[in-house]
């Protein structure tokens, strides 16, 4: 009996960590509670925990039960889990299916008891059945193999776990047939069970909890640096992109236009504030369907805004002012019945060699000055 409390204690570890691991997903989802995905997996790791412990502690006592009752546990551990890396891929998985996976499960390992007893048919419908589940769902999300480093690593210990069923399986499940019932708990399978499931499942937890953590940082890092009405970058983001943009551009030359719209007062003053702010969102998108990629754009307050053009020169930056300048005083604004247009000025400046950021904004700065002392809806450049 005494034998039996450490060996009891060394199999609950496993169940310990998972739902450790459970309550890390709970955390996360506290944190950010549209990403539902969360929960699917902490429900995962919860699950999947109360199935060994289900085993280890034989509770129920009854055979049968107990092999349901884990089976059930573990089945929709493994669904969830599928499903939650799905939905954490953008992936949309079937509720229908997990259930009807969940269902031939629980049929199958009731054949295998009830009508047809046998342990080693039981090990092999689960191994190879999650096996075949995980890989499926691995495949689905081959594309994170390309992804950023954080899902490389997420795609590769997925596809690891999944197939170590299968040799894992192969290698250890015929023993149970020559072991004695009673002591399942000490035969080759088991201990091989546990032991990957420990070491790759605990790599393949911590690895999913990372990456929904770098989710949940990214998602911060994108709120923190956007502008929220007009869903390009704000001060603080392209202060910080810019510093990095130009710091790879080196000698190249990049351009800087400045916008700020015309008499816009005038519109608050004539149409209320909140019609302001629709004005605002418009030259938002606007800005970003005009910019190219790589280039920056941002509202540095009120309606001013600026785009960074890594690579262009300033005839490029003027071409590409003139551009917006027409796509705006052209676009049809959400405003009823509008007297004269709604246009912006704007002032470009292509940076000299080495020059610091600030005198090179300030250039740029005066130009639109100059563009609205000239009567305005015009882009000026400030010369080299
Ligand atoms: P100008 O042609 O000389 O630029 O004239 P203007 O009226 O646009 O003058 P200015 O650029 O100095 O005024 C900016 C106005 O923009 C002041 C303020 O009422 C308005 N504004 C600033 N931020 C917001 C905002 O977030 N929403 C709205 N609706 N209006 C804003
Ligand atoms: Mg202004
Ligand atoms: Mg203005």
């Amino acid at each position: 009996m005494n034998d039996q409390i450490p060996r009891l204690m060394l199999n609950l570890i496993g169940p310990g960590t998972l739902a450790v691991f459970g309550a890390g997903f709970l955390w996360a989802w506290s944190i950010e509670k549209r990403r539902h995905y969360l929960l699917m997996l902490a429900a995962a790791c919860l699950l999947f925990s109360a199935g060994i412990a289900t085993q280890v502690l034989s509770l129920p006592p009854d055979a049968g039960l107990n092999a349901l009752l884990s089976n059930f546990f573990y089945t929709a551990a493994v669904i969830m889990a599928a499903g939650g890396l799905l939905r954490r891929a953008g992936q949309r998985p079937s509720p229908w299916l997990g259930l009807a996976i969940l269902a031939l499960f629980m049929g199958l390992i009731f054949y295998f008891f009830y009508v047809e007893r046998s342990l080693a048919a039981r090990i092999y419908v689960q191994n190879f059945g999650f096996g075949a589940i995980l890989l499926g769902t691995a495949l689905r999300l081959r594309s994170l193999a390309r992804g950023p480093l954080m899902d490389r690593v997420l795609f590769w210990t997925l596809l690891v776990f999944s197939l170590q069923f299968f040799p894992r399986t192969l290698l250890t499940a015929p023993l149970v047939r020559q072991a004695d019932p009673a002591r399942f708990g000490s035969s080759p399978f088991w201990l091989a069970l546990q032991f990957s499931l420990s070491v790759v499942g605990a790599a393949l937890a911590l690895t999913v909890l990372l990456a929904a953590l770098s989710d949940l940082i990214e998602d911060l890092r994108r709120e923190r640096d956007m502008d929220r009405l007009t869903g390009v970058l704000n001060r603080r983001g392209f202060e910080e992109r810019s510093a990095a943009l130009l710091r790879r551009a080196g000698r190249e030359p990049s351009a800087l236009i400045l916008i700020d719209l015309d008499h816009f007062k005038r519109i608050n003053d004539t149409y209320g504030h909140q019609q302001g702010d629709h004005v605002l969102r418009d030259i938002g998108t606007l800005l970003r369907h005009s910019a190219r990629r790589g280039d920056l754009v941002c509202r540095l307050g009120g309606e001013e805004f600026a785009m960074l053009m890594p690579g262009a020169d300033l005839e490029g930056a003027q071409a590409a002012a003139e551009r917006l300048r027409a796509v705006i005083a052209a676009h049809r604004f959400p405003l009823p019945a509008l007297a004269e247009p709604i246009t912006a000025s704007f002032g470009l400046a292509q940076r000299r060699p080495g020059e610091p950021f600030a005198i090179w904004f300030d250039r740029a700065d005066a130009a639109l000055y100059a563009a609205k002392a000239q009567g305005r809806n015009r882009a000026v450049p400030a010369g080299l």
